[in-house]
This record gives structure tokens, C-alpha cells and sequence, in this order.
């Protein structure tokens, strides 16, 4: 039974009805966290369909991550508006590129190239410029920074000066040349790169004007979610889909930027309104997501000079305060973490129901470690294209050939389907006990495992209606998932990065890390990079239903420098465990008033430094970094994960 349209209109404020009733775009929703925003988006689009004045395939929905795409998804099949697309960007053009591409060019589309990394270095080869690894990433990641900021390769120099932005200790120029060799390189493999998948499909709408009518007629109504992280590429593909229609929907919340460095503008979603003199505007202040204490910790944490975040008014009833805890060292405080685990789900909290967010991938080895000491599921990963995977990807083609072989051989095996299957999976890396620890074996391990409860779940129901499974069935379900890209429900809890947090909601969430170098990060300097840092840490709260707890370490290991709880949480932590800052946090912070760069003499041998690049760097060019070895390993982490985000936000 399709719901009835006044049904979708039951659940919601009168500011959401607004959005949703307000059909026939320009319409912006301007937003703190747990607003409401994609409830009202869903809902509006739900409400087009349901008073036929949307076809559901014409409309296209999109947003940054794969997790959110997917939620996206779900939302909507829920409220019965099925056939509406709702993708990523990158997922969205990639489709369109697949379509038209071969009408256009008569040549079959490209390969999506893996990994730059190898024609980066080539073409720093041919110019004759040593690299070493941390800076081929750096390397790598600000090309993806100038792809998606619309820099071209002779543009680069010019603007990345304007951009203060800085590659190690490669000039701006050889950067620039090194960018051109790398196209060059790839344009002879007959490749395109992520960013090209944007940058195609913008190219082929604005040189095939039928290509352009075509992409129009079928997308009449766009609707945007998290536009706040929009990026002047994607904006641009946008404006491209749009053509003069001004049937564009697009919310979003400026204090939840956290992508500024692949190129986002929040001015997109602020301006909005004057571009569109005509548009609907309507902000939303009540949180129907968070307790009072989740949303007070928030607002508190973002009630500072210059984060101007939207004040929000919490709707639920009262719950726990927000938890803080202080480990000496990080294994003790993973397990702190993982003992909460334990006692939440002792308390009825599902393990599905919550999460451990952190602000970067380095930092969750300890607690995966801690998780499966005991023996909690857990679930990382989920942010990748899940049927991209190599080990999930294997699986499908294996299953087709096998399940075809043994139909030629009439099937004189006796093993049970799901026996059948589970040898496949094992001869893939599948073992009955999860692997120990965490890593590369862990995360394909899990890969397979979830492909297996797809199995499980469909043999059950055969069950259930009296039939038996084949081969053949698992198969065709596993590829009609993956044509709908529907992700195997999470069965754990969910470790994530702050990054691919956005947009989602757990019962419980526990922040692991939050001191002075992981928030803000090390490498955050400028005033512009620690506002970012401390938005960051506002989504990671904000994604707390009822229970949040925050934690850090006041050491690594044991030994080493010692840590002090970040800055950001100095509104709302108790007096006793405040430490006055200083140290490693006042350099940005001298520099915050200013308004400018932040430190003026060398970290590393402490004598003026010279130019706006070397204080932006914090030391000399030829000085080497006094990081230990440690911190090191965190920064090329945190580039290395820059350069994917940069490449992969759709993802
Ligand atoms: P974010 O900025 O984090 O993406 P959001 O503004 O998109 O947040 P939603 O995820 O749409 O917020 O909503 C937050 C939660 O509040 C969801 O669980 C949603 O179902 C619930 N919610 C939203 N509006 C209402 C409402 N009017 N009545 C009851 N629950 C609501
Ligand atoms: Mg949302």
C-alpha cells in the first residue's frame, strides 16, 4: 500500500512541511544537525510521488558518502517512493558517462584508473624530481585539491599561491608541471581518474547540447543533500543538470563543512538565496535526533567567536550527561571503549546502535584490537562502494561461472547450497572464526562474511516457503544488490573515521582520540584549518542520539610526550579535568586572532622564518620536521586520507 500523501506530512514540523510541500524548486533548507533536513528532503520527495506530481525515475538525489547515499536509499524506500535515484555524485556521472559515452565518442568509456600514485611518480620521474613516498602522496593529493577546485594544470601555479598552498618542498611551478605530465601519462593509457568521472560528464553536457536535453528531460527535480560540503566541480555538474530549470532542492548545515581541503564551499549553500532570488528559504532549529545534554555539549562546543553554528532546541526527553574519560595510553583507553561497549549492550543497546568515531583511520588498530579481545562485531570499511571491493567483486564472477558449470554437470554434488557457497568464500579468505585483530585479513574476512549472511537470509526465506536454495539464486540476488548497490545491513558496531560519520545517527556514540594533535590535527595550523577541526568534532557529537562519551590519552604509549584533552572541549569539560593549554595548541592559537599564518619562528630550530610558506610549514624548508616517528606515521596517514577523500567524497 503506497502512503497516502497527508500521511507524509503527519510526521513533520511546520517548517518541514514547508519543505516538503514547497514541490517546484528553488528551495534551500539552511540547518543545524538533527533538524531534520533529509527527513524533510525524503519526505518531499516521497510527497511528489505520492501526489503524482514527481515520476519517480525523474528524480535524482544525491550526497557525498556511499553510507549516506544509502541511507538516502532506505529512506525512501520506506516511505514507498521506489524507483527514485538516489546516488553520489561520482556514482550518478558514472552512469550518465556509461550511457553516453559510447554514443558520443563511439569508444567504449575508460577505465576508472585505482590508484594515481604510480603515474604521479612517473611523471615526476620524467621531470627529473625526486620524490620520496610522503611526498608522492602529498603530491597526489594536490592534484585531486586542483582537479576539483576546476585548476587546471598552467593555472595551478598562480592559484595555488593564491591558496597559500604548499607541497612539501616542491615549488608551485614544478607542481604544476608534474600535474600536466600526469594527465598526459594517463590520457596515453586511456584512463580516466576519479575526478575525471566529474569532469567528463560536465564536458559532455556542455559540448553535446543532445546529450544535455537528454540528461535534463530525465532528471526534472534535483535534490542535494549536505550541500554544504558541494565542491566548485560539483557545483558546476549541477548547474549542467539543471540547465534552466530551477527544480533544485539543497540542504545543508554550515557548521558540518568538514571537506574544505577537496575543494568544498560553503558559499554555494550560504549564497544560495541570492542566486535565487525566488527560492523558498527555510531554517530549522528544533533537534529531534539528541538529547538536551548531547545537544548542550554540541552548542557549547561551537559557541566560540567566529564557528557560528546554528543554535539548536533539543525535542527529546532528558538522558545520561555527556561522558569524559582520560586514559594514560591508548590501548587502555580503546579498552576503556570497548568496556563501554559491552556495558551499553548489557544495558539493551543493540551493537548496531553504536559507534566509535575517531579523526583518523591510524587510530583505530588499538580499539579493533580491543573490540575483538571481546568479542564484539564490529564493522569497518562501510564507506567504500562495497560491491567495488576486490574480494566482493571476485566473489560475484566466481559465482557466476561455478553456478554455471555445475547446471552443464547436472549438480551430482551433495553439499548443501550454503555449503557450496561457504567453500567458494573460503578459497576467498572466509574462515568460520573471524580473523584476530584488525587489517587487510579483517576487513576482507568481513567483506565475504556479509555476502554470506545475504546467502543465509535468502536460504531461510526459501526455507520459509518451501523451496530450496541453488547456486544459480545466491547469484542472482548478489547481482541484483549490486545493481542497486544495497549494502548488506552493518551487524556490528560501526568504527568510522569523523569523515564518513556524516549524516548518520547512533544510539550511542563513543569519540576515541580527542585531544590536542588528533582534534584539532597536527597539521591544522591556519585559523581556517582549526575552525574546520572543530567542526569536525561538532558532526562526530552531533551523530549521538542519547549516549555520548568522549575520550583521550594523555600518552601514546606509556612513554613519549605528554597529551592534553583538546581544546575544543574546554566549554564543557568538568573543572578537574582541565589543564591549563599551552604547548603544541598555542601556536595556532596566537595566530587565530590575527587572523593570519601562525607561527613565525622554526619548530625545529627555532630561529624567524622567512616567508608565508615556511610559517604556514611552521619551519624552515631545509629544516628537517622534529615529529618523532610516531606522529610521522599519523601525518602520512592523515594525507594519505586526504588524498582519498579528495578523490573518493562520492564514494
Ligand atoms: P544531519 O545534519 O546530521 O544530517 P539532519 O538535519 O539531516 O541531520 P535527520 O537525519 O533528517 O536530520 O533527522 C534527525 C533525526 O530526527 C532522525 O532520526 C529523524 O527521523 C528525526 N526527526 C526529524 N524530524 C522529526 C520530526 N518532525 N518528528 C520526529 N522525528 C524527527
Ligand atoms: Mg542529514
Amino acid at each position: 500500500m503506497p502512503p497516502q500523501p497527508e500521511d507524509l506530512l503527519a510526521g513533520l514540523d511546520p517548517e518541514q512541511r514547508e519543505v516538503a510541500t514547497a514541490l517546484r524548486g528553488p528551495v534551500a533548507v539552511i540547518a543545524g544537525a538533527g533538524t531534520g533536513k533529509t527527513r524533510a528532503i525524503t519526505h518531499r520527495i516521497a510527497y511528489g510521488v505520492a501526489t503524482g506530481v514527481y515520476r519517480p525515475t525523474s528524480v535524482l538525489a544525491v550526497t557525498f558518502t556511499t553510507r549516506a547515499a544509502g541511507e538516502l536509499r532506505g529512506r525512501l524506500q520506506q516511505l514507498g517512493a521506489h524507483g527514485v535515484q538516489a546516488r553520489t555524485f561520482h556514482s550518478a556521472a558514472l552512469r550518465q558517462l556509461q550511457y553516453f559515452w559510447p554514443r558520443v565518442q563511439g569508444t567504449e568509456l575508460p577505465r576508472v584508473l585505482d590508484n594515481r600514485m604510480s603515474l604521479v611518480a612517473e611523471a615526476a620521474g620524467r621531470l627529473r624530481v625526486r620524490v620520496d613516498t610522503p611526498r608522492l602522496r602529498d603530491l597526489v593529493s594536490e592534484i585531486g585539491w586542483a582537479k576539483v577546485s576546476n585548476v587546471s594544470p598552467e593555472t595551478y601555479p598562480q592559484l595555488a599561491a593564491q591558496h597559500h598552498r604548499e607541497v612539501s618542498t616542491i615549488d608551485a611551478e614544478t607542481v604544476g608541471r608534474i600535474f600536466l605530465g600526469y594527465e598526459e601519462a594517463k590520457r596515453d593509457r586511456g584512463r580516466i581518474d576519479f575526478e575525471d568521472i566529474l569532469l567528463c560528464t560536465a564536458a559532455m553536457i556542455s559540448d553535446h547540447p543532445e546529450v544535455a536535453d537528454q540528461v535534463r528531460r530525465t532528471y526534472r527535480h534535483l535534490v542535494v543533500d549536505e550541500y554544504q560540503d558541494v565542491s566548485p566541480l560539483q557545483e558546476a555538474l549541477l548547474t549542467l543538470w539543471r540547465g534552466d530549470s530551477s527544480e533544485i532542492c539543497v540542504v545543508g548545515d554550515p557548521a558540518q563543512t568538514i571537506h574544505s581541503f577537496a575543494g568544498a564551499q560553503p558559499t554555494f549553500l550560504t549564497g544560495f538565496a541570492r542566486r535565487f532570488p525566488d527560492a523558498t528559504v527555510v531554517r530549522l532549529v528544533r533537534d529531534y535526533r539528541s538529547t538536551p545534554q548531547v545537544v548542550g555539549a554540541a552548542n557549547a562546543v561551537m559557541s566560540v567567536a567566529g564557528a557560528s553554528s546554528l543554535k539548536l532546541v533539543a525535542q527529546r526527553p532528558d538522558g545520561p550527561q555527556v561522558a569524559f574519560s582520560e586514559a594514560s595510553d591508548e590501548a587502555s583507553e580503546a579498552a576503556g571503549v570497548a568496556d563501554w561497549v559491552e556495558a551499553q549492550h548489557g544495558a539493551g543497546v543493540d551493537y548496531r546502535d553504536m559507534a566509535v568515531l575517531f579523526r583518523i583511520n591510524a587510530q583505530s588498530p588499538p580499539l579493533e584490537q580491543a573490540l575483538a579481545d571481546r568479542k564484539i562485531p564490529y564493522l569497518v570499511r562501510s564507506g567504500e562502494r562495497f560491491y567495488e571491493r576486490p574480494e566482493v567483486r571476485q566473489t560475484l564472477v566466481t559465482l557466476r561461472t561455478q553456478q554455471r558449470a555445475r547446471a552443464e554437470q547436472g549438480d551430482v554434488d551433495g553439499a548443501s547450497t550454503l555449503d557450496q557457497f561457504k567453500a567458494l568464500l573460503g578459497a576467498l579468505g572466509w574462515t568460520e572464526r573471524p580473523p584476530e585483530g584488525a587489517g587487510a585479513v579483517r576487513e576482507r574476512w568481513e567483506s565475504l562474511a556479509a555476502l554470506l549472511s545475504v546467502a543465509e537470509d535468502l536460504e531461510a526465506e526459501r526455507k520459509a516457503a518451501g523451496t530450496s536454495l541453488t547456486l544459480a539464486d545466491v547469484s542472482a540476488e548478489l547481482d541484483r544488490r549490486a545493481e542497486a548497490q544495497h549494502v548488506p545491513a552493518a551487524q556490528g558496531v560501526t568504527v568510522s573515521t569523523l569523515h564518513s560519520a556524516k549524516g548518520l545517527e547512533w544510539e550511542a556514540v563513543a569519540l576515541l582520540g580527542v585531544h590536542e594533535g588528533s582534534l584539532p590535527f597536527v597539521l591544522a595550523t591556519t585559523p581556517e584549518e582549526v575552525a574546520e577541526e572543530r567542526r569536525l568534532l561538532y558532526v562526530g557529537m552531533t551523530r549521538a542520539e542519547r549516549v555520548l562519551r568522549v575520550s583521550w590519552s594523555r600518552t601514546r604509549n606509556g612513554g613519549g610526550n605528554a597529551r592534553k584533552p583538546s581544546r575544543f572541549l574546554d566549554p564543557v569539560l568538568p573543572a578537574s579535568m582541565k589543564t591549563s593549554s599551552g604547548g603544541a595548541a598555542s601556536t595556532a592559537r596566537r595566530g587565530q586572532g590575527r587572523g593570519a599564518v601562525l607561527s613565525v619562528h622554526c619548530r625545529s630550530c627555532g630561529r624567524g622564518l622567512n616567508d608565508a610558506a615556511e610559517r604556514k610549514l611552521g619551519r624552515h624548508a631545509d629544516c628537517p620536521a622534529t615529529f618523532d616517528e610516531a606522529t610521522l606515521e599519523l601525518l602520512r596517514e592523515w594525507r594519505r586520507q586526504e588524498a582519498a577523500s579528495a578523490s573518493l567524497p562520492a564514494y
